[in-house]
């Protein structure tokens, strides 16, 4: 029976990396995947890019409105229909009715979804797409990262120009005031003691 799974982590969690792996291994068993990720991801733009140095590109991507369902009818077309999984990268991106539509694609059209993603964002609240993921999902995993501390990470924390912010908007992937925004995956304790006890 197909399951949505879930697979959720701090960043540099090696989401993307298992991501590609779980790829691989379905097609070593010369079976067809589809790749996608939401269009609002736009680091790296149409490709799933490891840490490691691995990087592929995506099938299709999901823009903020598209019909999932109909994205991946019309892709599985191209491949004989015969699509073995349906594996989502940033799926903390899409919007919370793309969630409800990887449920039908599974229950209705059998086919398994392995969806990657951040659980939190750097105010510590649950990303739409991640939210109704925790919801439907028939399996939930998390891939674990360590803190700067040695403790398993749970938030993300930001920085920009090396500074933490705890204050802005939820998505700034690139540039943000011409100030380069990069984020610290850390425990609870770190991050309390960066924001000064703040959660929001
Ligand atoms: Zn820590």
């Amino acid at each position: 029976m197909a399951k949505l799974y879930f697979r959720y982590g701090a960043m540099n969690s090696g989401k993307s990396t298992a991501l590609l792996q779980a790829a691989f291994n379905y097609e070593e068993r010369g079976q067809h995947v589809l790749l996608a990720k939401p269009e609002i991801d736009t680091k790296g733009a149409d490709q799933i890019s490891s840490r490691l140095g691995v990087a592929r590109r995506v099938d299709f991507l999901i823009a903020p409105d598209a019909d999932v369902r109909a994205l991946v009818a019309e892709h599985a077309a191209g491949i004989g229909g015969n699509v073995a999984c349906l594996l989502i990268d940033e799926a903390q991106f899409l919007h919370p009715r793309q969630v409800d539509d990887l449920l039908r694609i599974v229950v209705d059209d059998g086919i398994p979804v392995l969806a990657y993603g951040i659980r939190t964002d750097f105010q510590t609240r649950a990303f739409p797409g991640s939210a109704r993921l925790l919801e439907l999902a028939h399996s939930l995993e998390e891939l674990k990262t360590i803190c700067r501390c040695g403790r398993k990470a749970l938030f993300n924390a930001r920085l920009v120009g090396g500074r933490f912010v705890f204050d802005g908007d939820q998505v700034a992937i690139d540039e943000l005031s011409h100030e380069k925004v990069t984020y610290e995956s850390m425990c609870a304790e770190c991050y309390l003691r960066e924001s000064g006890g703040r959660l929001h």
